[in-house]
């Protein structure tokens, strides 16, 4: 964390008691989040910062690669992503996500690729929700 506030600093972001209570939610939070998701869950938990802050928190994050999006039926969902290398599963129903910390093998890739990286993301309904999905019927 303390890593990450330099990192931040550095890319001219300021950093105060609100927005690191801000950080430390959006970190803790479990899901993916709108910023105006973010912004509501900020102001119930008693942490008064305005929706252009969790934007402008949402912008340094990317810069310093510790946030990643998700398009999700045309509206851009973020999660806090800690520098070690994962993936995530994303429940669709609840966006709540869990990071998953095995690589896909690089089966059926073309060859003669030097490959350098990949991202993968599963999405699904998680257990929770297939229960609440079962009752409801
Ligand atoms: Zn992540
Ligand atoms: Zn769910
Ligand atoms: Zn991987």
């Amino acid at each position: 964390m303390d890593e990450l506030l330099q990192r931040l600093r550095s890319e001219g972001f300021r950093m105060t008691q609100e927005r690191l209570a801000l950080l430390q939610q959006f970190r803790d939070i479990g899901r993916i989040v709108t910023p105006a998701e973010m912004h509501q869950i900020a102001q119930e938990r008693g942490v008064s910062v305005g929706l252009t802050t969790v934007y402008r928190l949402f912008e340094a994050l990317t810069k310093v690669g510790a946030t990643v999006p998700f398009l999700v039926d045309g509206t851009i969902y973020y999660t806090f992503c800690d520098a070690d290398h994962h993936h995530h599963v994303i429940c669709m129903r609840c966006h709540r996500l869990t990071e998953v910390r095995g690589c896909p093998t690089y089966d059926g890739l073309p060859a003669n690729w030097e490959v350098q990286g990949h991202r993968v993301d599963w999405f699904g309904v998680c257990p929770e929700c297939q229960t609440d999905m079962q009752q409801a019927h």
